[in-house]
């Protein structure tokens, strides 16, 4: 078993009064402190790869590592949490949705009702010159089970081969949007030559059997300083 923790963000942005889905947003100041912390205490960002190949080996990655993602692909992510982390030195990954690239909408099934700015792909491009790598969060951010087969397949393929088109480099994960999947969503990531895939269940504990249900750790508007720092360094048992 490895324990690398993998964060899980949305949006790094000053939360829209109107906005339904106010838990997903965390301010730039409370990113920047959060990142500050990881710096402090020596912690290295590192890739899914990493977190994969430790898992498979079930050995901790030596040091301090962490991994940093970020669902949906705001535009804010470049924004606001690019510099920060960029001064840092840290890098992470972005699951795009890519029928929502350089757009500003609100996706149909999410609860938020407000439009959202997604990132452009330029803006995608700067990001992977800093290190940042790219995921697929599918095309058009619907439940997986809910799909047929052949649509399922298609949001799974499609969208690897329309980012790796657009930004020159492989995507070897796959985040399920809604944290909704099943044993057929993950065959077909297998098939379609995905390495490994995000879900939304809570932990850090990872093994050969779950690099395809990965468990990360969700920062929202309400994690204060005390509880980011419990729920990254507590090794905490998964549930
Ligand atoms: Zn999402």
């Amino acid at each position: 078993m490895s324990r690398i923790p993998i964060l899980s963000y949305h949006k790094i942005n000053y939360p829209n009064p109107e906005s339904t889905e106010q838990c997903l947003y965390v301010t730039p100041k409370d990113f920047e402190k959060q990142m500050n912390l990881l710096k402090k205490w020596n912690y290295m960002t590192v890739s899914l790869d990493d977190v994969v190949s430790s898992a498979k080996r079930n050995r901790d990655f030596p040091k301090k590592p962490i991994v940093i993602t970020f669902d949906d692909g705001y535009l804010d992510n470049y924004t606001y949490a690019l510099p920060i982390m960029k001064n840092l030195g840290f890098t992470g990954t972005v699951f795009l949705t890519t029928d929502v690239i350089g757009k500003t909408m609100a996706f149909d099934e999410s609860k938020e009702k407000v439009p959202e700015k997604f990132m452009s792909w330029e803006d995608a491009k700067k990001m992977a010159a800093f290190g940042f790598s790219f995921g697929s969060h599918s095309c058009a951010h619907k439940r997986m089970t809910k799909l047929t087969d052949e649509e399922a397949w298609d949001e799974i393929t499609k969208s690897k081969q329309i980012i790796e088109e657009n930004l020159s480099q492989p995507v070897k994960y796959f985040c399920y949007p809604y944290g909704d999947y099943n044993e057929k969503t993950k065959n077909f990531l297998a098939q379609a030559e995905y390495k490994g895939a995000c879900t939304t269940k809570r932990g850090m504990n990872h093994t050969p059997e779950t690099i395809f249900e990965l468990r990360r750790i969700p920062v929202k508007n309400n994690t204060n300083i005390l509880k980011f720092v419990f729920s990254i360094t507590l090794k905490y048992i998964n549930k």
